[in-house]
Order: C-alpha cells, then structure tokens, then sequence
C-alpha cells in the first residue's frame, strides 16, 4: 500500500561512503532525508585505501577530519624498484597546490564509513538497512520510490528527490537509463596482507617483476600492506598460495627474502573504467560509483564520490529550501562529469604504469629513472604532476555555469578552492578564522571593507542566510545584524589572498570560489546572486531557463 512520507525531503540510497556524506551533508544543510541500503549492515571488506589531500580539505569542513586522521597512516613518497634496488623515490611536491595536508592518508575505507556512520548518528538520522530500492516513477512533484524490506514487504515513499549512491551496479542509474560509457580493462589479483619488509611505511613501492609487478601499499597496521599482482590473478581462491606467489615476487625483485602472511582479503578484479554522460535526470541525481567507476591505480574512486556528494548536497538543500530553481542542479552535472572524464584519462595512465607491461617502458625504466635521480627540476616537475593529479587539489570549477565574471581580484581565481595555503600559513590567525568558517555549511561574502563603507552591512541585513564576514585588523564586536568581523590582525590572511580595501570574494558552501571583485552595491550583489540561481531575499526567483542564459 502507499504511504505518504510527509517526513523525508530526499531519499538516499546507498550508505556507503558516498550515500554517507549525501545524507550527511543534505542533513547539516537542514534537508530531512532517509538513507536506505539493501546490505545487512556495513561492509566489513577493504577497497578504498588512499585519501587524497582535497578530500582531506573535504572532511575537514564536514568536521569530521580528527577522528580520520588520527586513525590512518601518512603516506608521503612512491618508491620503484627493480633488480635488488630501489630505482627511484618519488617524492610529494604540493609547492604550487599549497594544502595543509601535503600526503596520502592510508585508511581503510571501512574506517572512513564507520566514522561518517557516527558523523550521522550525531546528527540523528538513522541508516535503515535491509531496504533496498527496486523501481521508482517520477514526474513534477516527486519520485515515487518503492522499497522493499528484509520482510518482503513493499513500501512506497514520496520524496521530491531521490539521490542514487548505490554503487557501481547501481539500480536507479539503470532505471534512469543512463549508460555507463567507457570500457574493462585489465584484471589485476589483490590481497591483504602482513609483509615482514624493512620497505618505509611511508612510501608506496611499486616493484617491476619482469613481466608486470606488484604493488605494495602500506595500511595503517605495522608490517600490514595491500598487494597488487598486475600479472598472476589465478588461485585467488587458495590464500596460502597467494601470500607464497607474492613473497617469491617480492624477495625477488628486492634481492633478499621476504615472508608474507595469510591475506586476510583476496580477491580479483577487472578494472573498469566507465561513466555517466549525465548525472541528473530531472529529480533524480547520481553519485559517486554509480555515476563513474575507475582503476584503483590512483586511488581516485571513493574520493571522487566522496566530492560529487559535496558538491551536489549544497545545491539540492537550497533547491529543496527553495532558495534557488532546479536549474542549480544542472551545475551539479556540469561540473562534475568533466572531472570525471578528466580522470578516466588519468587513472589510465596510472594503471598503464603500474601495470608495466610495456616491455620497452620497462627496459627503460632503470635509464628513465636515473635521469630523474640526476635532473632534481625534471623529478620536481614530475612529482608536481603526479600530486597535481591525484591529489585532487587541481581540480577546479572554471567552466562552471555557475561563476559570474566581475573584475577579478587576488590570486585565488573563480572555480577554485579558497583554502590554498599550507600548514605553517594556516597558523596565522586570520587563516584559522577563514577556515573556522569555511566549516560552516553556508555560502559567505568575504569583503576587506573601505573606511565608511556602509554596504558589507546593508548586505549582511538584506541577505540574513549569508554569512558576510569582513576581513579587518581588529575583529571588533558586530554591530547588531551587521557583517561578522574576521580577525586578520597580521594581515597574513589579505596577504595571502591578495585583497585590497574593497575587495570581496563569493564563497560557495562547498569553499570554491563564485565571483570576485571590488566595490560591491547592494544592487549588485541582488544582481551578482540571481546570475547564479540563488535568490535573495525578498526577490523573486528567476525562471530557471532566464537565471541560466544570463549566467
Ligand atoms: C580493490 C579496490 C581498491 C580501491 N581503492 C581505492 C582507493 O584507494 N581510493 C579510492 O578513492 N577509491 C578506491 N576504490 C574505489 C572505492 O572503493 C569506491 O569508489 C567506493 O566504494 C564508492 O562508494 P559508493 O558509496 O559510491 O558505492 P559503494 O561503496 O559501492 O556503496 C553502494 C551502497 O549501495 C547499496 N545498494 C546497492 N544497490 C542498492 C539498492 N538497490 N537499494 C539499496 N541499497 C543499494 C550497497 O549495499 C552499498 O552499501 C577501490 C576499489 C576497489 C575495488
């Protein structure tokens, strides 16, 4: 029979680490959402290891960064071998894409979940498991979602939304029709397992066996890696002939024994790489694997998902709050499905080297990487690629719909992340109320005002949902409704990004930059929010159609 959900605004469905921090996000954004997922209970194997350092940045302003830290392993270097030795060490060069968290955290990915379970929890939202979606119907008003329970019992919930993170075979990605465009690569065997190696903890190694090689990344556990064999996928089902097959492989490549336990986790996989050409089908949306799957070679899955949610839950809480049309939503696709095409290009190359089985690139390899050892701005700049890439950090929102062209100002430009400083600046006091307040799930105005400009606060009373922050020396006490002050009282903060006096800078919730310029009216900014679908108080929304034209 029909029920009515007159409780749930957005149905998410899938808890794993995307559907997670969707719900979880939706929720800190005042959205009531249910989170549903047809497992028993929480995936207890490992996939995602590496945390890239925007997801990092990501967390931080979810405010739930501590506790994963605290529980994973940084992870700073990448180590070839080849022949008894160690060919070359690559090392982490974050000089041009300055972040406070310049490495890779190892955590395992059934950590990460569990401390967004909690995060969650926290916020009161429980995770209904045993639910699975089957079929939903959409028009105007809603999506008709039916559900159904470990029982067999059918439910049907009308919600406005329905956010599909149920993973790379997702249902309501097929339901949508979308295809998952793309192609299966090669088959790689993976297990887990403790190594006794003097190799760092600290560095990824990548070990070239003659045809193929096997990879070693180090989990947070001493001693405990995930292997990678490129090559040998066979008898996965045998664990003790698997850990025998990559201690032979390692004690070869690296001239000297080595033992490797049972593997608590086997198992063998086609790398697919594949994505969605949309991610939005009028009120229903993707994310995550269900939008894009890629090779594990870089480690980019989860962190990609992770960021499309992020991305998407600002933009459908204003458009369930009713604070900008549905046409926000496009910008959701928009920017998000070039940087998944972006990084079927890059994890390719990733898994084409790891993979090394290219005998002529492997031939060349102890010529290649001794000219790197010898040439330190080739190395730099290699190492500055490879960061640039994986990391997330250089990836940006310029073509976005959603930026608005004033006069540019400072050096951070529009579509990128504002957080552009590392951890030595971040201790400056001006630096660590900005990043107080980029934890806050709410857009701002960052203005440096001009003596006696009254327009910062005629702002902050026009637009009581935007935090307008004045960036100034003192951090003198507001005046009521007036602009939050943000103390800079070394000027290390308009330092770094570059403002003068009567600069400003439109922060979306997500940290990236909107629009930017100096001296700003009232009239202006009305303007300036209606180019970018978000409605000012007291006005009229555009017509989605209009809103996008003059974007
Ligand atoms: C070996 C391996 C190593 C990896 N390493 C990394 C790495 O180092 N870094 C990285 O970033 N990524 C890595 N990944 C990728 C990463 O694991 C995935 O990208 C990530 O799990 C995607 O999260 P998700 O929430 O989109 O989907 P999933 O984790 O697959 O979660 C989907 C959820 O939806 C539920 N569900 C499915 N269908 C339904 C339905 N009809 N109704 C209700 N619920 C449903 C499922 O039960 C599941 O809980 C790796 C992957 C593998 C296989």
């Amino acid at each position: 029979m029909a029920t009515m959900d007159d409780q749930a605004e957005v149905l998410v469905v899938g808890a794993g680490p995307v559907g997670l921090c969707a719900a979880y996000n939706l929720t800190r954004h005042g959205v009531r959402v249910r989170l549903v997922d047809r497992a028993t209970g929480p995936a207890t194997t490992s996939r995602a290891l590496a945390t890239h350092a925007r997801s990092l940045e990501v967390y931080d302003q979810m405010g739930v960064l501590e506790a994963l830290l605290a529980a994973g392993r940084k992870v700073e270097h990448f180590s070839v071998h080849q022949g008894g030795r160690c060919l070359v060490r690559f090392d982490t060069d974050y000089s041009r894409l300055p972040t406070r968290f310049p490495f890779t955290l190892m955590i395992d990915q059934a950590i990460t979940e569990r401390v967004l379970r909690e995060a969650l929890a926290g916020l009161g939202v429980p995770i209904e498991w045993e639910v699975a979606l089957e079929s939903f119907t959409q028009d105007d008003t809603g999506v008709r979602t039916t559900l159904r329970h470990a029982d067999g019992r059918t439910e049907t919930v009308e919600t406005g939304w329905l956010v599909g993170c149920d993973g790379g075979k997702s249902t309501v990605r097929k339901l949508l029709g979308l295809p998952l465009i793309g192609d299966s690569t090669e088959t790689w065997l993976i297990a887990d397992a403790v190594v006794d190696t003097d190799l760092p903890g600290d560095s990824i190694h990548l070990l070239h066996a003659g045809t193929g090689s096997v990879m070693l990344v180090p989990f947070p556990e001493p001693g405990k890696f995930r292997l990678l064999d490129t090559v040998d996928t066979d008898h996965a089902d045998l664990a003790d002939e698997v850990a025998r097959r990559f201690a032979g492989k390692i004690s070869r490549v690296l001239g000297k024994p080595v033992e490797v336990s049972t593997p608590s986790w086997v198992s063998v996989f086609t790398i697919q790489q594949r994505m969605v050409p949309s991610m939005r089908v009028d009120r229903v949306l993707v994310a995550g694997d269900a939008a894009h799957v890629h090779s594990p070679a870089s480690g980019q899955g989860m962190n990609t998902g992770i960021q499309d949610a992020y991305n998407l839950a600002w933009k459908l809480a204003m458009v369930v709050r009713g604070t900008a049309g549905p046409g926000l939503l496009d910008s959701y696709g928009a920017e998000r499905v070039p940087i998944g095409k972006a990084l079927l290009g890059s994890t390719r190359k990733a898994t084409l080297l790891v993979a090394l089985q290219n005998r002529a690139m492997a031939l060349g390899l102890p010529v290649g990487t001794a000219v790197l050892r010898g040439l330190a701005p080739l190395k730099r700049f290699v190492e500055r690629r490879i960061m640039g890439a994986m990391s997330g950090l250089a990836l940006t929102y310029r073509d976005t719909p959603l930026r608005v062209d004033g006069r540019p100002v400072g050096r951070v430009p529009v579509g990128t992340r504002i957080s552009v400083v590392d951890a030595t600046g971040a201790a400056a006091p001006g630096w660590q109320a900005l990043l107080a307040e980029l934890r806050e799930p709410r857009w701002r105005l960052l203005v440096v005002p001009r003596e006696g400009d009254a327009t910062p606060a005629a702002i902050a009373r026009a637009h009581p949902d935007l935090a307008v922050r004045t960036v100034t020396v003192d951090g003198a006490t507001p005046a009521p409704g007036g602009p939050l002050p943000l103390a800079d009282p070394d000027g290390r903060l308009r330092a770094a990004l570059g403002l003068a006096p009567g600069d400003w800078q439109l922060v979306r919730p997500d940290g990236y930059l909107a629009a930017t310029g100096s001296g700003l009216t009232g009239a202006e900014f009305d303007q300036l929010l209606s180019s970018l679908l978000c409605r000012p108080a007291g006005v009229d929304r555009p017509s989605d159609e209009t809103a996008l034209e003059n974007a």
